[in-house]
């Protein structure tokens, strides 16, 4: 059921009334003539309605740098005459984040999850209260080799505060069937008094855009959702970690354009004169050759076998069973990413087969 129906025209009315007060970030076009596909998406910062484009196929990069940045600094510290004092470091502003497609969504309800698990993580929750997120509903696979229907993630009900459905195709769309999600989603899209009440024609045609948005998904993994965890389990000794590591360059770019992944290492900062400093917070890959090495100099997954294997078991049983939520929302960026061609799909087929 829809709750109310915005055209084009209002809803970048209401996005720009947005830009007075906060950062907008969203899917913008960016041409690469000389680069295979020659048309890329990047969510960036905008500073007008018009430079988004919501019918974007998918973006190279998810929006999760906006809630956990590359690096960030935590804290900074200076020497007192009896000690040190430290001071908490935070950079969250008001951020509205438009145009996230269902599987993103899910990856960001996984990142929620983990950073209030065992407490919350300030710095994340910080930027997450002044949030406002904006999905909008993908029509068709967005590109060859995704599996989010697999992962029962092209689909979101939850971790949105607007969600649009658009009720055309391509570039012409004209309006969006909306959802609300939040007390200020609603709050937000309503206040310019754009929003019309849905018709019964209407809720015919998003039900209609529904059906044919199920029925251009394929399956693409041979191992039902439900089954993946148990089956990975029973996979944990195959020689096929073996054989497929030995292409990978241990180069960490799946790591990198994930979603779902949100290790970090944190280091401390000296200033030349030892009396200040602070402590940053960077993204860390477990894919990377020295990421579960320890002092003394042993490695716990020294071998690339044993990293490959680490990391998707992490995507198909361990974060789910640590979060509830989806390790791997399907959105293939890994296996677009990957200079040595190691496709996540095949592996995991390949595993079941084997089983
Ligand atoms: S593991 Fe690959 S397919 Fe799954 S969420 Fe991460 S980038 Fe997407
Ligand atoms: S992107 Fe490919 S080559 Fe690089 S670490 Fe990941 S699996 Fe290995």
């Amino acid at each position: 059921m829809l709750d109310a129906i915005i055209s084009t025209r209002e809803l970048l009315g209401r996005v720009d009334e947005l830009l007075r007060t906060q950062r907008v970030i969203g899917p913008v076009r960016r041409d690469v003539p000389d680069a295979t596909p020659p048309v890329r998406w990047f969510y960036e910062p905008v500073s007008s309605a018009r430079q988004l484009d919501l019918g974007f196929a998918y973006c190279v990069y998810s929006p999760k740098q906006y809630l956990l940045p590359p690096r960030e600094t935590l804290l900074e510290f200076h020497r007192t005459p009896d000690g040190f004092s430290a001071r908490p470091v935070s950079d969250a502003q008001p951020t509205a984040l438009i145009g996230v497609h269902p599987c993103d969504l899910h990856a960001l309800v996984t990142l929620d999850r983990a950073f209030s698990h065992n407490g919350d993580d300030e710095h994340y929750q910080a930027r997450r209260r002044r949030l406002l997120i904006v999905g909008v509903d993908c029509g068709k696979p967005c590109t060859p080799g995704v599996y989010c229907a697999d992962m029962r993630a092209n689909v979101a009900d939850e971790g949105f505060d607007v969600m649009l459905q658009p009720l055309g195709a391509g570039a012409d769309v004209e309006r969006f069937g909306v959802r609300f999600g939040s007390p200020r989603g609603r709050a937000w899209l309503e206040a310019g008094g754009g929003c019309e009440r849905p018709t019964a024609a209407d809720e015919r045609a998003a039900d209609a855009w529904q059906e044919r948005k199920e029925a251009s998904f394929g399956r693409t993994l041979t191992t039902a959702h439900e089954d993946l965890p148990a089956m990975m389990a029973r996979s944990y000794d195959s020689l096929i970690w073996e054989a497929t590591a030995r292409r990978c360059y241990s180069c960490g770019s799946c790591n990198l354009v994930c979603p779902t992944c949100y290790c970090f290492d944190v280091h401390d900062e000296l200033d030349l004169s030892l009396q200040e400093g602070r402590r940053c917070r960077e993204w860390d890959g477990c894919q990377l050759q020295d990421f579960a090495l320890v002092a003394g100099g042993h490695n716990f997954r020294s071998k690339a076998a044993a990293r490959l294997r680490h990391r998707l078991m992490r995507k198909s049983k361990w974060i789910g069973e640590r979060t509830g939520g989806k390790g791997c929302v399907g959105c293939a960026r890994c296996d677009r990413a990957c200079t040595a061609r190691i496709s996540t799909v095949e592996i995991y087929n390949q595993l079941a087969e084997e089983v």
